[in-house]
């Protein structure tokens, strides 16, 4: 069979974009298809303007410590127009690069909607083209619970395009995307309401540090309720306690033009507030929006996958062996769409092992151990490896613990507190995991990820000198276990 590319991919994002790069460096002919921006979640949609919110949201603090620190400043109102207007700006230029990456490593790309025909065929509108080997890297959307009038609510990607913030809001869900847009909204002046379903937020992650980021986050003054979900939700009226919502209310949510330029079609094209929520404990409530932070599901409706022999899981993902090879050999995939871990460093990897293996013949399994991720909350949730929970199942564990009000908070007067912890095999010594919730524990965490991966243990931790005055020194200082288990 003659081929018109050694490797076509699908989707744009991350993941994708990486490995159309580095497989047209090995000298193959390479396409990349995306039927949207190129850039994908992360940059578009996700990582890139929620840390760009991340950081806009900081500023009142900043101002507030400058105050205790002596200086005469006054915060005035925040512009979401300006910020907005930037923000998009700014992903626009990113969007180029990611464009221009791409025709400078010759790769030719396809802006629409690809689907297959078969194990070797794409089609891209009416055109159709053969490749010898197809990469799926298509990622995932964000998902909405099944309750009537969902379709009301937001989800992470209309954020990044709300017209004015609304003044109060109510997000559902207490995992990653849950947790970081109720510290932003709280830190831009939203009044943030929160309901999570579960015991505590962000499960899976070690239990003391999410104990102690659920504290900071109600003592910041987030309205944060867990064991609480939402059952009924509906336009508020005046009976409801809010105004009759009117054609203007539409303002509130996103215009159409941004709809038809910035958006997908899992975009809110209802969401209009105020909104009337009765959730599990009986209490009925107005917000100006709903936002649904309830988790996202693979991108693998509609794309041919079934017409190409590829298998697809329980979650809607694509199965993948360690080799990220479907069931259909000639077809790859990576990223999110395959539902192993939702983050893009991770796609990234798993695209290089991809060229590795099938460009240069050099097998390779993408890592999928000690991972380390921040949750960028305020304070930030850095982790890497096993959870106390999860270590003592395993095997038997010291545990050091760390405790402390941070120098500049604690100088401007205020009770944040800072936690540090590792979890030590007894035998071995090994540090089989570091958790900490501080300003820039993901920036922490990075690091210490290192000396986890490495295999460090909590010998070389010690043996390692103190960078003095730093909050990050309390983890080479930390002299008796906390507790064994
Ligand atoms: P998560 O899976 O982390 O969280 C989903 C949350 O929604 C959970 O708290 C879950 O509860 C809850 N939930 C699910 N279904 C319902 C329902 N029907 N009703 C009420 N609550 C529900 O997903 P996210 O969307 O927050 O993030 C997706 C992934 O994206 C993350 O897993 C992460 O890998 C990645 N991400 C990473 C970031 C980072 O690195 N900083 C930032 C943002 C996203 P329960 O716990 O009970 O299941």
């Amino acid at each position: 069979m003659s081929f018109d590319y050694d490797l076509f991919v699908i989707g744009g994002g991350s993941g994708g974009v990486r490995a159309a790069r580095v497989a047209a460096s090995t000298g193959a002919k390479v396409a990349l298809a995306e039927e949207y921006r190129m850039g994908g979640t992360c940059v578009i949609r996700g990582c890139v303007p929620k840390k760009l919110m991340v950081y806009a949201s900081g500023y009142p603090d900043v101002f507030d410590d400058a105050m205790q620190y002596g200086w005469d400043v006054t915060l005035g109102d925040f512009d979401w127009g300006h910020f907005r207007n930037k923000l998009h700006t700014e992903l626009d230029r990113l969007e180029e690069v990611y464009r221009n990456l791409l025709n400078g490593s010759d790769v030719d790309i396809f802006d629409g909607r690809a689907t297959l025909d078969d194990p070797h065929t794409v089609r891209i509108g009416d055109k159709t083209v053969k490749a010898k080997h197809i990469l799926v890297a298509t990622g995932g959307h964000p998902l909405r619970p099944d309750i009537p009038n969902a379709e009301l609510g937001l989800v992470s990607n209309d954020i990044f395009l709300m017209e004015k913030l609304p003044k109060s809001v109510l997000i559902i869900g207490g995992g990653y995307i849950a947790c970081e847009f109720a510290c932003i909204l709280h830190g831009l002046g939203v009044e943030v309401t929160q309901y999570y379903r579960g015991a505590q937020i962000l499960r899976g992650f070690d239990d003391e540090a999410r104990g102690l980021l659920a504290d900071s986050m109600i003592q910041r003054g987030i309205n944060l309720h867990v064991g609480t979900n939402i059952v009924e939700m509906a336009p508020a009226s005046e009976e409801h306690g809010g105004p009759t919502p009117t054609a203007s209310d539409a303002s509130m949510g996103i215009s159409a033009q941004d709809i038809a330029s910035h958006s997908k079609s899992d975009t809110a094209e209802k969401a209009k507030g105020p909104i009337w929520v009765k959730s599990t404990n009986g209490t009925e409530k107005v917000f100006d929006h709903v936002l649904f932070a309830t988790g996202r599901a693979p991108n693998t409706n509609g794309i041919g996958l079934e017409e190409a022999g590829v298998k697809v899981g329980r979650w809607g993902e694509v199965v993948v062996d360690d080799y990220s090879q479907t069931s259909a050999p000639s077809i790859y995939a990576i990223g999110d769409v395959t539902n192993r871990v939702q983050l893009t460093p991770v796609a990234i990897r798993e695209g290089m092992a991809f060229v590795e293996t099938v460009f240069k013949g050099n097998p390779t399994k993408p890592d999928h151990e000690l991972i380390p991720s921040a949750v960028f909350t305020q304070p930030e949730l850095g982790t890497v490896g096993m959870t106390e929970e999860e270590a003592r199942d395993q095997e038997p564990i010291e545990v050091y613990c760390t405790s402390f009000k941070p120098m500049q908070q604690a100088f401007a007067g205020k009770s944040d507190r800072v936690l540090m912890k590792l979890i030590v095999a007894k035998q071995s010594r090994k540090v089989l995991g570091c958790h900490i919730v501080a300003d820039h524990a993901g920036e922490m965490i990075q690091l210490a990820g290192i000396a986890v991966k490495m295999g460090a243990t909590k010998e070389d931790f010690d043996r390692t000198v103190a960078v003095h005055p730093t909050m990050a020194e309390e983890i080479v200082t930390m002299k008796e276990p906390m507790r064994t288990a």
